[in-house]
């Protein structure tokens, strides 16, 4: 069948949860035995999300390919269950760049090079990049921002002109936001009909509307938005707010969503999508009753979207092992020895998060010292594992001024060390150890165990590393470096073996942990932190 594309834009405000939708849409399709893959296109001007500041966007996601991308690809996997690369996040900047390398070139052939056509033309050979590989029936292309914002007019103009040459092949969704205000006891369909108009000034006609709510929007209303915006009564959907984002598609499928775009692009609709083993995972979510504990030591704790994929790694691990995840965020900042006891008795379990950058760091440090004396189960990443590697080396190996050269660039004991290939690099941009890398993990080590196997390939995204001077220091103390990887013989996993569960992992098994594939190492530490808990019940 030929590629259909579908387009998703947002109306009214921002965090509409757009991502939402396309993975939850996505992921009936690929229910129905569709291929489908879902792209973002981002209208700001940096190159990819790399160099951005968590507060500015959240996350920075990681794709095997190595490609820093937005957090949106995340749940775009944790949905479909299928890889991202690098053609699924386009940026502004991407754009321009490669229509300027094109002018250098001199590929325009004299011509005055324009936001349209040449801009646009760049952007529409970007969303087809995907479909013109053969590999999808339908490519689902988000487009960031919301509509009227300066920065998403050459987008807007791309997907205008794409609808018209691709006739019934190309298919466009809106959602936006249907306020209640509380003092009228009313819902205000006023901001979608203006957002609607707002499209349709600059040419596009939405098929579809998804319509973000806090409350019911009763059938007339919704026929009404339909008679005011030349939709079609049927496809005006809402999208009350659940209690799990993983709802979602279910209560998209309830109102047809994935029907109503097969038969709009003209795809026959037979059966219905395979959702046993989504609904499975549902199932142990509603039934759970018991909750684990985990506390999150990082520095960014204020801001949900910062760790967006360690907590839905946590939650599908908790869901897996039949448990409510409560997860408490601790303020690196905040943590000293005076109040460490307190902040972390309650837990089940810690993760000491990645990050750059000295600011918290100590609070790590206490965190970890006191995990370690107290045996509480405990995960590193990334940052995280090697500030167990620090602490480690203070307190057992006694080296008291061990450090991480990016913490301190003439510590004596530099246990982490910059990356010998990083050394010559002074750009920032796409310049760390990124990427899904193989990780071989010593036989009879708990990470083997957690895995079930020896061989892993998770994603990096880093430039120090452990430093194997000292790894047999390390090792006669306890401490053992039990995945490694085989080329360059970098550590990729530290352990206490006589500790109930205390490991560090220099890469992110969050970026890959999905709701039909959760990470095996999420599932063990979860596993180790239920069963602290009944221990510490006994
Ligand atoms: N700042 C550390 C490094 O670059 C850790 C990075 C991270 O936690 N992602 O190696």
């Amino acid at each position: 069948m030929e590629t259909k594309y579908i387009f998703v834009t947002g109306g009214v405000v921002s965090s509409l949860g757009k991502g939402i939708i396309s993975s939850s849409l996505a992921c009936l399709l690929k229910a129905r035995g569709l291929r489908v893959t879902i792209q973002k296109f981002d209208p700001y001007i940096n190159i990819d999300p790399g160099t951005l500041n968590p507060y500015e966007h959240g996350e920075c996601y990681v794709t095997v390919d190595g490609h820093e991308a937005d957090l949106d690809l995340g749940h775009y996997e944790r949905f479909t269950n299928v890889q991202t690369t690098r053609a699924n996040n386009v940026t502004t900047g991407r754009i321009y760049q490669s229509v300027i390398d094109k002018e250098r070139r001199g590929d325009y052939l004299g011509k005055t090079v324009q936001i349209v056509p040449h801009v646009t033309d760049e952007i529409k050979r970007n969303v087809k990049l995907l479909g013109n590989t053969g590999k999808f029936d339908y490519v689902i292309t988000e487009i960031g921002g919301t509509v009227g914002d300066i920065e998403s007019l050459p987008y807007l103009e791309a997907v205008r002109q794409l609808r018209w040459e691709l006739g019934q092949n190309a298919l466009c969704i809106h959602l936006t936001y249907v306020p209640y205000i509380r003092a009228a006891k009313e819902l205000k369909t006023k901001p979608t009909q203006h957002s609607v108009k707002q499209l349709q000034e600059v040419g596009i006609q939405p098929d579809i509307l998804v319509l973000r709510t806090e409350h019911d929007i009763p059938a007339d209303m919704r026929r009404k938005i339909a008679l005011f915006c030349n939709v079609s009564p049927d496809a005006v959907i809402q999208s009350p707010d659940v209690p799990s984002i993983y709802q979602v598609p279910l209560k998209m499928h309830d109102q047809h969503l994935d029907e109503i775009v097969l038969r709009k692009t003209g795809v026959p609709v037979e059966g219905k999508p395979d959702m046993a083993a989504w609904l499975h995972f549902l199932e142990r979510m509603e039934k759970a009753e018991e909750s684990v504990t985990i506390g999150l030591v990082g520095k960014y704790v204020e801001l949900q979207d910062a760790y967006k994929s360690i907590n839905e790694s946590l939650f599908q691990a908790a869901t897996y092992n039949d448990r409510k995840l409560n997860l408490v965020y601790i303020h690196s900042e905040k943590l000293n020895d005076g109040n460490v006891g307190e902040k972390l008795s309650g837990m089940d379990g810690v993760i000491i998060a990645p990050g750059f950058g000295h600011r918290g760091i100590d609070g790590k440090f206490v965190a970890l010292k006191w995990c370690r004396e107290h045996d509480v189960p405990t995960f590193g990443i990334c940052l995280g594992m090697q500030c167990m590697v620090i602490e480690f080396a203070r307190d057992v190996l006694g080296l008291a001024d061990a450090n991480s050269t990016e913490m301190d660039p003439t510590t004596p004991h530099n246990v982490i060390d910059l990356m010998e290939d990083q050394k010559s690099v002074t750009a920032k941009g796409g310049t760390m150890r990124l990427g899904a890398y193989d990780c071989v993990l010593v036989t009879g080590s708990r990470a083997a165990a957690a895995y079930g196997c020896t061989e892993v390939k998770e994603r990096h995204r880093h430039r120090f590393e452990f430093n194997n001077d000292y790894r047999e220091r390390f090792e006669a103390a306890g401490m053992k470096c039990v995945g490694e990887n085989p080329d360059t013989h970098l550590v990729e996993v530290v352990e206490l073996p006589d500790h109930r569960w205390f490991i560090g992992t220099q890469y992110h098994p969050e970026y890959s942990s999905t709701v039909l594939s959760p990470n095996p190492i999420f599932l063990d530490f979860i596993k180790a932190a239920i069963a602290y808990k009944h221990d510490k019940q006994k």
